[in-house]
């Protein structure tokens, strides 16, 4: 099961001249592909955003047009832990087990998104890092360079979802602010899916930090209670 060519020329053509207002995170579906891959049979859908220049994907499985309660993991860009398998991060780790969890449940979408860094650039990021050696931690480093600790934006994924016609999603996050994001930005979550990635000697501070500062929930409980408490404590909501 996958999205249909006349389903596809329709969602490609709804986006031609695409723009919207507020235009900040505006994007436009351009192509989508085939993508078989070690983990299965995937469509790959090109997205170009006229506000930010930057090239986003989807990662589809199945024909998730109109559908309701579909499997989502929101990724953003890292390439020294996507493509280098740096054990700074969990980003790799996650990346794959989100692949293969969409794979299992034979329907669902993984946005990649070209956030590289936490959205402070790739440059940036390697600048952290070298600050981390020196005894900071992932949110001090951030704040030294003159950076928000995370300075990542939803907006984009969530018109990207839109763009898709996905009417609600069981998002596989570990991540509040993300959820509260997506909310804000109109997305429907009914359920958090929670990712779990075994600590390491190397991201044991990277992943305390995230718990810690960050208010990640790295426990394995999967339900409604905790987005709904996200979304009850978010003053921005
Ligand atoms: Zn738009
Ligand atoms: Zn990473």
């Amino acid at each position: 099961m996958k999205l249909a060519l006349s389903k596809i020329k329709e969602l490609i053509e709804a986006s031609k001249d695409h723009q919207c207002d507020p235009y900040d995170c505006c994007v436009q579906l351009v192509g989508i592909a085939d993508l078989p891959s070690q983990f299965g049979e995937f469509q790959i859908c090109a997205f170009v955003s006229p506000c930010d220049g930057k090239e986003h994907t989807a990662i589809v499985k199945g024909d998730i047009v109109e559908k309701e309660n579909v499997l989502t993991r929101i990724h953003s860009e890292c390439l020294t832990g996507d493509v280098m398998g740096s054990k700074r991060c969990d980003c790799r780790d996650q990346l794959l087990e989100s692949l293969k969890l969409i794979q299992k449940e034979g329907e669902g979408v993984l946005l990649y998104l070209r956030q590289e860094g936490r959205n402070i650039g790739l440059t940036e990021k390697i600048r952290a890092y070298a600050l981390q050696d020196q005894g900071y931690d992932t949110v001090e480093a951030n704040l030294l360079l003159g950076w928000e600790p995370d300075e990542r934006d939803y907006g984009v994924a969530a018109h990207i979802l839109r763009s898709l016609h996905i009417k609600s999603i069981r998002l596989l996050t570990n991540n509040p602010d993300k959820l509260w994001q997506l909310s804000n930005h109109g997305v429907v979550i009914k359920e958090r899916v929670p990712l779990i990635i075994p600590t390491t000697e190397y991201n044991r501070t990277y992943l305390e930090t995230k718990a810690r500062k960050s208010g990640h929930l790295l426990g394995d409980k999967a339900d409604m209670r905790d987005v709904k408490e996200v979304l009850a404590h978010s003053h921005k909501s």
